[in-house]
């Protein structure tokens, strides 16, 4: 008996525009079906070569390299704009995300002075979370946290309900990083900006996942990772985007000298360049600065809406297997299921998900678990091939169906 499904699978690989891409990463071992791209993208080939190349420059070079390496920030911030539909120069390579967002915050409660509440939601992401508690305690300020649904993400409604003259900020993830819920990102910024406040977002599930449109929405302010659907490897920069006529008018708090106009002045005082490097802080991570660039460069080449439409494809494709295979076994969609409001990841609720994702990995299947009771599983556009889904889900069906799972320990503290 044939399984529709693999030929749905094969119908819609033989389809995909972006097929060509799985062959630029490395893929050490084809047996296992890799879905926690979503947290550590794959290495792609070019990254190898060019980390290679740049040790080699290091080695030659010495401190002459620095003339050669110093805009790398700005160039892979470039192709990063290109991705979340920002404007060259507005966009830069630059610490972890949870600095840059510490950096970005306070910028701009400064810039909002006799207002004194932070929007938020309590399901944000929790280094989100931390350091908006941690920015409004050091400033006797108050954060206000909307509470939406934790598979359906945060409506604009919600958000509205919350603002008023009090607001100085509002700062939310684009893509919930449990469910993969969108936020509308253009109607939430409207709302902000109709009460005065300024809006932060977190890009970490959108960069590579879905089209951002900072520009179109006018948005303020952004960050975000580069090592989950970027492919720029552990460890590489964070990003972080303020509109251009912004960029003048905010001061960050940590005034280093790589955000200082003639940095090589050592001036007395502090003067901050009128661009994007103004929120810089200092000696930028040059090798893993390569791995962000050339990361970055393969989503650039295939173009956001494409990566886009294939991530719809694989999730809908994923939740169709789930709804005829994983439901009946007491799994259920813990993400949206209109396909325009959900990243590249799908979510199911199972009781026993840790014991599962652990039983998942022993079977050749990497998910990810989040609590509570929760798979994540990620499915990055540029190497993840509808078999591959299909293959995943199917070694799922079997550690379930089979009980294997029940082998395993019930008890996930202490691991993520
Ligand atoms: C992964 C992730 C982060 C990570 O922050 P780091 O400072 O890079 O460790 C932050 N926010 C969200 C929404 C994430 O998914």
């Amino acid at each position: 008996m044939t399984d529709p499904y693999v030929e749905e699978a094969g119908r819609l690989d033989a389809a995909d525009s972006l097929a060509a891409f799985r062959d630029r990463f490395v893929i050490a071992d084809p047996a296992i079906v890799y879905l926690d791209g979503n947290s550590l993208g794959r290495l792609p080939r070019a990254t190898r070569d060019r980390l290679r190349a740049v040790a080699d420059e290091w080695g030659e070079e010495l401190i002459d390299g620095w003339r050669r390496w110093l805009p790398v920030g700005r160039e892979a911030g470039d192709l990063v704009a290109r991705i979340v539909g920002a404007e060259p120069g507005e966009v830069v390579l630059s610490d972890s995300t949870g600095v840059n967002l510490y950096k970005l915050a306070v910028a701009a409660l400064d810039a909002r002075p006799g207002r004194d509440v932070i929007v938020t939601d309590d399901d944000n992401f929790p280094t989100d979370r931390y350091i908006l508690d941690g920015v409004a305690a050091a400033r006797g300020l108050k954060v206000r946290r909307i509470g939406p649904g934790l598979d359906d993400g945060v409506r604009p409604e919600d958000v509205e309900a919350a603002l008023d003259a009090r607001v100085a900020l509002v700062c939310l993830s684009h893509v919930a990083y449990r469910s993969g819920a969108v936020a509308d990102l253009a109607a939430v910024t409207a709302a902000a900006h109709r009460h005065g406040a300024l809006v932060l977002w977190d890009l970490c599930h959108s960069a590579g996942a879905v089209p951002v449109g900072l520009s179109a929405a006018g948005a303020d302010l952004a960050v975000g990772c580069t090592y989950k659907y970027l492919n720029g490897g552990p460890g590489s920069p964070a990003f972080l985007y303020v509109r251009r006529d912004l960029q003048p008018r905010l001061e960050q708090p940590i005034w280093g000298w790589f955000g200082q106009s003639d940095q090589f002045a050592m001036g007395p005082d502090y003067r901050p360049v009128p661009a994007i490097e103004r929120f810089l802080v200092g000696t930028p991570p040059v090798l893993t600065g390569y791995a962000a660039l050339e990361g970055a460069r393969l989503t650039a080449e295939a173009g956001i809406e494409a990566v886009a439409a294939k991530a719809r494809s694989l999730t809908g494709y994923a939740l169709r297997l789930a709804d005829a295979w994983l439901a009946p076994l007491g799994f259920r969609a813990a993400s949206p299921r209109d396909g325009r409001r959900r990243g590249a990841h799908l979510t199911l609720r199972h009781p026993s998900a840790w014991p599962v994702c652990q039983a998942a990995k022993a079977a050749g299947v990497v998910p990810d678990y989040r609590a509570p009771e929760r798979l994540r599983l990620g499915f990055p556009p540029l190497y993840t091939r509808h078999i591959d889904v299909h293959e995943g889900l199917s070694r799922l069906r079997e550690v379930a169906a089979s009980g294997r799972y029940r082998d395993f320990p019930d008890d996930p503290k202490g691991l993520t």
